[in-house]
């Protein structure tokens, strides 16, 4: 027996990966299973990027670079800010790391002391309470249900917040719900975090692009840039240009605290692969319709899986603004079905549908589960064959 560090005791192995490799396991063992686990776009990473990937090879780009990136990509970063938010970013100001997940590591690394208290909305994406125990501080969850689309209100943000707390995680559009804060929604957060001056706002934007809701994309200082000196962006290339395996992730937000996340990953990591960060120069200045066709099938599916989903006896499942996910409330079929938890629902859906989901208290939020449509439409229409098959069978 080894004794592990407390912090490594305390945290768990990410569940979406759990997940998908349950599925993984059981279709090797030659099982029919459908995995809707997954958090990956299914389609190829556009050629224009692989092609830029494959001239770097050729070029040499094949050696360390600065450790916060190339110039080229932290400048196209700023160039992006400024394009798409109308934000202004200086080259210092920017970040790149080994994916969107390595930013918020580097962040809460940079930001937290022991005890310090990180205020997370639920159903949240699966990594920020683990990640913001095993740096030693304190996750403080509040709770957003189906009736408010998963969005914390004004008030609860208030209730949520104590002399410890240093960091609220925002995102939007959500993993795992799909749904997006409104300017107006965001604008009520901005006023109750005035108060409070020692918050830090990290905002999740990885699914900027992967939206077709009314309202065009917001984050919180596009309608509060008072707080902009607050704020720490976080997104990367992984989801808006099917590029998950390249690891590529950015931040954005005050020069000092960039400078310390640099100086974490300086003493870990260091740059980022260099041939991935010249496919992500190539992403990010390249012609952006890739990025359309991908959403106008995700929307496809969505609208088509939400109202299917939604016949189905004892699900309640709610369109929502973006992502490739969506996150029913299933709370009528575990009464149907004599089980008291998501987890047990999930388990008996792969074993007698064959269909993989990831429970939502995995999220956690109980009462739920987290299907993604990151498949194809004919593998969707089977999905919601067996899990009606399943509902009508109890
Ligand atoms: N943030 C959110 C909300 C995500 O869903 C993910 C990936 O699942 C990430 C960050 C991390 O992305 P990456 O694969 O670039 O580490």
């Amino acid at each position: 027996d080894y004794k592990l560090s407390r912090r490594v005791n305390a945290i768990k192995p990410s569940p979406t990966l759990a997940v998908s490799q349950k599925a993984a396991e059981l279709k090797a063992a030659g099982k029919d299973v459908i995995g809707l686990g997954v958090g990956e776009p299914d389609f190829d990473t556009p050629e224009f990027i692989r092609e830029a990937a494959k001239q770097a090879i050729d070029e040499g780009h094949t050696r360390y670079t600065a450790v916060d990136g190339i110039p080229a990509l932290k400048q196209a970063v700023c160039d992006k800010f400024k394009r798409d938010n109308q934000l202004s970013y200086t080259p210092d100001q920017v970040l790149i790391s080994s994916g969107g997940k390595h930013s918020i590591f580097n962040l809460l690394t940079a930001w937290l002391d022991e005890g310090d208290e990180v205020v997370i909305p639920a159903p949240y994406w699966v990594s920020y309470p683990d990640m913001t125990l095993l740096v030693g501080a304190k996750p403080v969850i509040v709770q957003a249900t189906i009736e408010q689309e998963y969005k914390i209100t004004a008030d609860q943000l208030r209730s949520a917040i104590t002399e410890k707390t240093r960091l609220l995680f925002l995102n939007s559009p959500s993993n795992p719900t799909g749904m997006a804060y409104s300017a107006d929604e965001l604008k009520a957060l901005a006023e109750v975090l005035r108060d409070y001056p020692n918050i830090l706002i990290a905002t999740d934007d990885m699914y900027e692009h992967i939206l077709w809701g009314d309202e065009p994309f917001v984050n919180l200082p596009m309608v509060a840039p008072d707080l902009i000196e607050r704020t720490v962006i976080l997104s990367g290339v992984s989801k808006a240009y099917a590029m998950t395996g390249w690891r590529i992730g950015y931040a954005a937000g005050p020069k000092a605290i960039i400078a310390a996340m640099k100086k974490v990953q300086s003493q870990s990591t260091s740059n980022p692969a260099a041939v991935s960060q010249h496919a992500a120069l190539a992403a990010l200045e390249g012609d952006q319709s890739c990025i359309q066709t991908m959403v106008t099938e995700f929307k496809k599916r969505h609208d088509y899986l939400v109202k299917a989903l939604h016949e189905i006896p004892g699900i309640q499942c709610l369109p929502g603004h973006g992502t490739f996910y969506t996150f029913p409330n299933v709370t009528g079929l575990m009464r149907k079905a004599g089980v008291d938890t998501d987890v047990a629902l999930c388990e008996r859906l792969l074993e007698e549908a064959n269909v993989a989901l990831v429970p939502g208290s995995a999220f956690g939020t109980q009462g739920y589960f987290r299907l993604s449509f990151a498949t194809s439409m004919d593998v969707l229409e089977e999905a919601v064959k067996r899990i009606r098959a399943f509902a009508e069978s109890l």
